[in-house]
């Protein structure tokens, strides 16, 4: 059996599949992840550091499993250079959970929070927040169909907190730089965190699901200010009470074990690669290719303000969308896999997390030149 597997995955990292091409990931959620960290996954569902038992049937409580969740702090806190004036936790829930996590532990009812909308996911967060407190949208994208970044607004001081989603998976936009305030900035980081350098000083909170670019779906990951707990003056379930999850190392109930042990794994490599450093180059030269390509293509176009486009995700569109499905099929021929665009805005998207290797968007920059040739 594990040979098996072994021989599958070597066929995999060996960049051959049973047709003999190699897949290029554009998923942008669930999402690529290291080669090595799968085949590491997979070894530990057979026999976990040859301990004779799967890390899938090992107790939550077991030493064991202990080191691999204080290993997966340890190297959160080190890559983002995270103080000990915060708490890391492992939640279950998904990023759309700390939609109303956030307000509920962080906003009273009479007080306020300010919020930019950038898009579905901050649009998500704002209704839930209704719920808990008085919510104010200082700044929108909206009028401009979500294609870039707001800025230049002023943040209210009485605000408890500001809102924002760093990067906008569905639209591409991303900030390049963070509001100025001196307010707390709670931001949802689900599709940019670890992908390049971060001032945690800056934030209240940070949330962020794994299945973009920490490890597979399942666990979301919350680094919060201790201080800013308690104060929201409400009974909090203590399943969604992050003091409780704090105090319990996010062990209040059984956590979700095999996405915290992949999301470690893959944290590991991130380390070794060289950092958040290493990874904000490699996602630059990727996204400059990327970006390059579609803007030397006459067929093709990119609707984001060219200052807040997204080095996670780039989306773009044909000019002529009855050209869609042939596109489509080039890219499968080349193994070009997920960049249909998400449901609700069409066209595409290419997702370029950091275990994709520049080879990749390569090799879907040379689809569209071909691209071009064909049909232009
Ligand atoms: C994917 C995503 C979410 C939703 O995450 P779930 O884990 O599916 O709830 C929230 N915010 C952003 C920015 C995302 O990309």
């Amino acid at each position: 059996m594990l040979s098996h597997i072994c021989i599958l995955l070597q066929l995999r990292e060996s960049n051959a599949t049973f047709t003999n091409m190699k897949i290029h990931n554009f998923s942008s959620g669930p999402a690529i992840l290291p080669a090595e960290v799968m085949r590491q996954a997979a070894e530990a569902c057979i026999d976990f550091n040859g301990i004779g038992l799967s890390i899938l049937e090992i107790s939550h409580r077991s030493k064991e499993f202990l080191a691999v969740l204080s290993e997966a702090e340890a190297l959160i806190r080190e890559i983002l250079g995270i103080s000990d004036e915060y708490g890391v936790l492992f939640l279950s829930g998904g990023g759309s959970s700390q939609f109303y996590m956030t307000a509920m532990n962080l906003l009273g009812s009479n007080e306020k929070a300010a919020f930019v909308d950038t898009g579905v996911w901050s649009s998500n967060a704002i209704k839930e927040a209704k719920a808990f407190g008085q919510v104010e949208v200082i700044a929108s994208s909206k009028d401009k169909n979500y294609t870039y970044i707001p800025k230049g607004f002023e943040v209210p001081k009485d605000a408890k907190y500001l809102h924002i989603t760093s990067n906008n998976t569905i639209r591409g936009t991303q900030y390049h730089r963070y509001p100025e305030t001196t307010i707390p900035i709670v931001s949802d980081a689900s599709s940019d965190i670890f992908s390049r350098p971060l001032d945690i000083s800056k934030f209240g909170l940070i949330y962020a699901s794994a299945q973009k670019n920490v490890g597979p779906a399942g666990v979301t990951l919350v680094i919060v200010k201790k201080e800013l707990l308690g104060k929201a003056n409400r009974h909090i379930p203590t399943m969604l009470d992050y003091r409780v999850q704090i105090e319990k190392e996010s062990s209040f109930n059984t956590p979700p074990v095999f996405p915290i042990y992949v999301s470690m794994l893959n944290l590991r490599w991130v380390k070794a690669q060289g950092g958040l450093s290493a990874m904000a180059k490699k996602n630059a030269q990727k996204a400059a290719l990327m970006y390059a390509a579609i803007d030397r293509n006459p067929l093709f176009m990119n609707p984001v303000e060219k200052e807040d486009r997204s080095i996670m995700n780039a989306v773009f569109r044909l000019k002529d969308e009855s050209l869609e499905a042939p596109f489509l099929k080039l890219c499968a021929q080349a193994g070009c896999s997920g960049v249909k665009g998400h449901r609700s805005v069409g066209g595409f998207r290419a997702s370029m997390y950091n275990a994709m290797d520049l080879e990749s968007v390569q090799v879907l920059a040379s689809v569209m030149d071909e691209f071009a040739q064909q049909y232009g």
